[in-house]
């Protein structure tokens, strides 16, 4: 099978699957899990932080940093699209009492610096408590440039406050400039992290903060059910994420700037590839073609992709350079 859904489908590594079955565990609510608490340490240092904390998903990460900054009552600015106000069941309205704030996402997928001063509220009785800003990186496959973060991280500091990135794939926005992920999150009060997406990890993100922060996302994580006992079994895993997935995702780009020269080539397909920074591929689909029959036909040739006319294709480690070639002529063969 070859699964453009997502690259949350990728298989964890050889190497993974016998750390996993090696690891050293404990139970991790006592703090005992060496494996968990190394993972936890190697992250913290790789990239700038006091602590981190290994939580279950990305969703939970970004939920626990939302209700650690702020309050019942304050309000976090976000994107129209941010994956933390859009895709995450409301999560931080529903469990931490916090009002979401989205503001316009531009093309490139940042949020301009003078919408987020014109939201951020007055100390006033009406209006709740703006706390945090949260930006998103990469966003649709797209890269913040730094120069942007840089200027989003004074405008925060000077209006007072913090700010939060969902880093769900921000090793690809390092991999696809050439810099360290350090040198992203280095803008940032607290940073969450996916191990389970194209880093190919089974379960598990990261969330950085400093130590208050992830003291009280500590505490949150345990009232959500969060707290794992010899999760040291998955971090093993997790840390083969970190140090050994993080440069590969460069396959993952070619791939997929590819698979978007490949399609802008057909007439059945729109495809702007100067959007295609990371391991995403938006393409429109002609009317005339049936996204539901698109779909079925594909799966019958062992091709797997979400029905939409406005596709979403993901590159990832389980689809190699020659999958992309079968993928573009087996649609050839389907639409003519
Ligand atoms: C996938 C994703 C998340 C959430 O991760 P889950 O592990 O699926 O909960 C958060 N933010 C972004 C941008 C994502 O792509």
């Amino acid at each position: 099978m070859i699964d453009f859904r997502s690259d949350t489908v990728t298989q964890p590594t050889e190497a993974m699957r016998l750390a996993m079955s090696r690891a050293e565990v404990g139970d991790d609510v006592y703090g005992d899990d060496p494996t968990v608490n190394n993972l936890q340490d190697m992250a913290a240092e790789m990239f700038g932080f006091d602590g981190a904390l290994f939580v279950s998903s990305g969703t939970q990460a970004n939920l626990l940093a939302l209700m650690s900054h702020c309050e019942r009552g304050d309000e976090y600015l976000c994107g129209q699209q941010a994956h933390n106000y859009k895709f995450e069941g409301g999560g931080a309205a529903v469990l931490g009492s916090i009002q979401p704030q989205p503001l316009n996402n531009q093309a490139d997928g940042s949020i301009l610096l003078s919408d987020i001063e014109a939201a951020i509220k007055p100390d006033d009785v009406h209006f709740a408590r703006t706390r945090l800003l949260s930006l998103e990186n990469t966003i649709g496959g797209k890269v913040l440039n730094q120069d942007y973060l840089s200027q989003a991280q004074s405008l925060a500091f000077n209006r007072g406050l913090k700010i939060h990135l969902d880093g769900a794939r921000v090793a690809n926005a390092a991999v696809a400039q050439g810099i360290a992920i350090a040198d992203i999150t280095q803008y940032f009060d607290s940073v969450s992290i996916c191990l389970s997406k194209g880093l190919c990890a089974p379960i598990g993100s990261i969330l950085l903060g400093d130590e208050r922060l992830i003291g009280k996302a500590t505490r949150w994580r345990k009232m959500l059910g969060g707290g794992m006992r010899q999760a040291g079994i998955i971090a093993a895993a997790a840390k083969l994420a970190l140090t050994e997935q993080v440069d590969r995702l460069a396959d993952d780009h070619y791939n997929a700037k590819t698979l978007a020269l490949l399609l802008a080539e057909m007439s059945e397909f729109a495809v702007d590839v100067s959007l295609v920074q990371t391991n995403m591929v938006f393409a429109t689909l002609a009317e005339h073609i049936d996204p539901k029959m698109l779909t079925a036909k594909l799966a019958d040739k062992g091709i797997i992709i979400s029905p939409s006319r406005q596709l979403r294709l993901v590159t990832h480690k389980d689809i190699s350079a020659n999958d992309i070639s079968v993928f573009v002529n087996t649609l050839k063969q389907i639409i003519r």
